[in-house]
């Protein structure tokens, strides 16, 4: 038996579920075969212009035009599309070729500034990552055979190599191009240029310090966080990806400056990553200023739209007035959808994008990240549904996939949004208990109580790996800790006036 530090969900390594069950065989359907990439052969000119003429007048027929008063961009490289990480591994870069042509066949791209990242630099992903960590993933062979295929304890350096996270063809510039996208998306958020920032290759939310893991490698969210912080207080990040958001939790655990809302499937036994249980909420330690800064929303299979709308606006909203983020970075994972490969919630595209509709409406600047997503079709469906949120177009656009659409024959149904029917024949039994759900909801208010209302500057530190803050940022959060003490002595001054949250 390996011996468990309590304390520390991190440094439970066993058991610790694989991101993929060794049974996936009986999980593959139709399509994994199909979904290697092939090059997709260019369309001649003619198709091409008579393509973007279908588009742009859909586009005109339907209003697609920048929405009034904000920005939204869209950040995309298309060569991550062509990477594959092996043939029966369910990460298809594919799905983001599908989750373009959508966007584009609904002429969405009209809406959003358009942006073609270039990759991000090896000091880039050094911000967060350790040099030797991706000095390794830069140079490293690839590796046609998972080394764990015929050995259950191979020794995987940096845990790379094996079946969760293979060392295929193109794998560094896959990832730098994904941390590029990210990056690009909170630098123009940032400078003011966009108020809602869209980067679908990004949210590769295991990925740790000096470690792969859950086929991520790069963690394109924390390195965008970085960026976020240099001119944000405070940034919110907020996961509604299947699985628990482990590696951006356990980079911002020692700051008060970000605080992680990870909402996820929990059944530590079986259940990759095996961490995010309701108690855990960051250091236990009072002293550390990331104590009560990750809240976790442990689910079970089953979960429905109506409650997790419900949970999301209950738990979001509190947060969102206790800590008063002034930048929300959302992972939109799409495995949490009906119908996943890995998932086994009952959610809708819908349900999924009134998550989105919901920080959105909130105002606040925000990126949204792609994440997992195993069922191409329904990742893409998502995406798009969220990327018609974004322009405030999802409730305007038909929800017949238009006609024009590139691969319209790989959606099964011709609608966005197909019904739990349609998608599952039965839903999924719901294990989520009304009770569960309110103890929840009870466990998260208890645990913001003890945050301070927007944190003070004493307790501010940020971890010096977490890369150099502007003195701006400094100087302003130490006005507003002036600024709340004298509101503080106003308040005790006052008659009757209570002096506590
Ligand atoms: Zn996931």
């Amino acid at each position: 038996m390996t011996e468990q530090n309590t304390n520390s969900p991190y440094r439970m390594r066993l058991p610790r579920p694989n991101y993929l069950p060794h049974n996936i065989e009986a999980d593959i359907d139709d399509e994994s075969i199909v979904q290697q990439y092939k090059p997709l052969g260019r369309p001649s000119r003619r198709e091409e212009e008579a393509y973007i003429k279908k588009v742009r007048r859909f586009a005109e027929e339907y209003r697609i035009t920048k929405p009034q008063g904000y920005n939204v961009s869209f950040h995309y490289n298309p060569a991550m599309e062509k990477h594959h990480f092996g043939q029966t591994h369910p990460m298809k870069p594919w799905r983001l070729t599908l989750t373009k042509s959508l966007v584009n066949a609904y002429g969405m791209n009209y809406a959003m500034d358009n942006y073609h990242p270039r990759a991000a630099t090896f000091d880039e992903l050094t911000t967060f990552h350790t040099k030797d960590y991706i000095d390794f993933l830069a140079t490293v062979a690839p590796q046609p055979t998972p080394l764990d295929v015929d050995n259950p304890n191979p020794d995987l350096k940096f845990n790379l190599g094996g079946s969760d996270c293979p060392l295929f063809e193109g794998l560094y510039n896959y990832c730098s191009m994904s941390g590029g996208a990210s990056l690009d998306a909170a630098r123009k958020i940032c400078n003011k240029q966009s108020d809602i920032a869209i980067a679908w290759g990004g949210g590769l939310h295991h990925a740790k310090k000096t470690e792969a893991s859950g086929f991520c490698y790069v963690n394109d969210i924390v390195i965008a966080i970085l960026q976020l912080l240099r001119v944000h207080a405070r940034v919110l990040y907020i996961d509604i990806d299947v699985h628990h958001g482990d590696g951006v939790e356990e980079a911002f655990l020692s700051t008060d400056r970000v605080m992680t809302v990870s909402f996820h499937k929990y059944d530590p036994q079986v259940f990759f990553p095996g961490t995010g249980a309701l108690e855990d909420n960051g250091p236990k330690n009072e002293l550390n200023p990331g104590a009560h800064h990750a809240i976790n929303v442990p689910l079970n299979d089953g979960i429905t739209d109506e409650q997790y709308e419900w949970l999301f606006q209950t738990i979001i909203s509190q947060v969102v007035a206790k800590f008063r983020p002034e930048a929300i970075a959302l992972q939109c994972g799409a495995d949490s959808l009906a119908g996943d490969r890995l998932g086994k919630f009952n959610l809708l595209v819908e349900g999924h994008g009134a998550c989105v509709e919901y920080c959105k409406k909130l105002g606040i600047p925000m990126i949204m990240f792609g994440g997992g997503g195993y069922t191409p079709r329904n990742v893409a469906r998502a995406w798009a549904y969220e990327t018609a949120i974004a322009i405030g177009q999802h409730k305007n656009i038909p929800s017949e996939i238009p006609e024009h659409t590139s691969w319209r024959d790989r959606f099964r149904q011709t609608t966005l949004l197909p019904s739990i029917e349609e998608i599952l024949g039965e839903p999924r039994t719901n294990k989520n208990t009304p009770k569960k759900l309110q103890d929840i909801v009870q466990h998260v208010s208890e645990q913001l109580r003890f945050v301070e209302q927007a944190p003070s500057v004493q307790y501010s530190i940020i971890p010096p790996d977490l890369g150099p803050i502007r003195e701006e940022v400094e100087h302003r959060l130490r006005e507003e800790a002036e600024e709340r003490e004298e509101n503080r002595r106003d308040r005790e001054e006052g008659v009757g006036v209570r002096g506590e949250l």
